[in-house]
C-alpha cells in the first residue's frame, strides 16, 4: 500500500496511491490519519475505500510523511563504492549520524542552499519508517518494527561536514532531509530484493545503486541502532547512500548543488522524491 499526506486547504489529508493515481481518503470520509496507522490502526477501511472510484488528485501538494517529526537517524558509508571513493575504511560498524527535525520537508518542497556555503551535495537513500517502539531489538524481531519505506535525500555540505569528527553540521541545515513522496508499506517492499535507488540533477543521472549492495542491511541497521536509540514508531532512518555523489573523485567529477537545481531521487517500487534548490 502507498500512503501520503497531502495538503488540501491547509490541512493534511491521506491520500493512497491507486492503479488509477492518487486518491484522497480523507475527503472521502475517512477519518484515519498516518499517525494512526503507525499506531497499528487497521488499514482495512483504506483498502475499502481504494476499490471505490474516487476522484484521482491531479496536482497533490505533498506533506511531510510524518506530521510528528520524531527522530532523523542516518547511516554513513553504507555502500562499498561510495565509502571507497570518498576516501573512508569500510566500515566494522554501521556509522550512525542524525538530523534535526525541521530537516524533515516533503517532496516538492523547495530547500534553500544558504549562501555562506558551497560545497552542497546529494544523497539518494532508501528510508525506514519506523512502526513499532524497538529498544534492543534482535534482526529477527527487527523487521516486525518497521511500518514502510520511503525515498530519501541525505543532503549535506561537505566542507562543514568533514572539517571535525562530527557530521551533524554538515548534515542538518533546515530542509536538508526530504522525504517521500509517499510511505510505501512493509508489506508491499522487501528491501532484501533488489531495488534501484537512483538520482538526478536536472535530470542527469548520479546515482545507480541497488538495495542489495547495502553493507548493513535494514535488519541489521534496526537491530544494531536499537541498542543505543529508542526507536519509535514514526522515527526515520536513512540507510546510506551508493556511489556518485559530487564528494566523490573531488569537485571535478560532479558539481555542487546550486540553486535552481531540480534533485530526483527514485527508487524502484516507490516512486521520485523531487526536491528544487534555491
Ligand atoms: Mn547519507
Amino acid at each position: 500500500m502507498k500512503l501520503y499526506n497531502i495538503l488540501v486547504d491547509g490541512q493534511v489529508h491521506l491520500a493512497l496511491g491507486t492503479e488509477r493515481g492518487l486518491v484522497d481518503v480523507s475527503a472521502a470520509g475517512c477519518t484515519l490519519s498516518m499517525e494512526d496507522l503507525l499506531a497499528g490502526a487497521d488499514r482495512a477501511p483504506l483498502e475499502a475505500l481504494a476499490a471505490q472510484a474516487l476522484p484521482v488528485v491531479e496536482e497533490p501538494v505533498y506533506a511531510n510523511i510524518v506530521t510528528r517529526t520524531g527522530k532523523l537517524l542516518c547511516v554513513g558509508l553504507n555502500y562499498r563504492a561510495h565509502a571507497a571513493n570518498t576516501g573512508f575504511p569500510i566500515p566494522e560498524y554501521p556509522v550512525l549520524f542524525s538530523k534535526f527535525a525541521d530537516a524533515l520537508v516533503p517532496a516538492g518542497a523547495a530547500v534553500e542552499l544558504p549562501p555562506w556555503e558551497v560545497s552542497y551535495d546529494y544523497e539518494a537513500e532508501l528510508v525506514i519508517v519506523m512502526g513499532k517502539t524497538a529498544w534492543n531489538v534482535s534482526e529477527e524481531e527487527a523487521m516486525a518494527c518497521i511500518f514502510g519505506y520511503t525515498c530519501g535525500n541525505d543532503l549535506s555540505c561537505r566542507d562543514p561536514q568533514m572539517r571535525s569528527g562530527q557530521w551533524l553540521i554538515g548534515k542538518t541545515m533546515p530542509g536538508f532531509g526530504p522525504c517521500g513522496p509517499c510511505i510505501v508499506t512493509a508489506d508491499a517492499f522487501d528491501p532484501f530484493t533488489d531495488h534501484a535507488v537512483k538520482s538526478f540533477v536536472n535530470g542527469e543521472p548520479r546515482q545507480n545503486g541497488t538495495t542489495t549492495d547495502m553493507i548493513f542491511d535494514c535488519a541489521k541497521i534496526v537491530s544494531y541502532a536499537s541498542r543505543y536509540v529508542k526507536l519509535e514508531p514514526g522515527d526515520l532512518i536513512f540507510t546510506g547512500t551508493p556511489s556518485g555523489v559530487a564528494l566523490e573523485g573531488g569537485q571535478s567529477r560532479f558539481s555542487w548543488l546550486k540553486p535552481g537545481d531540480t534533485v530526483d531521487i527514485e527508487i524502484d517500487g516507490i516512486g521520485t522524491l523531487r526536491n528544487v534548490m534555491r
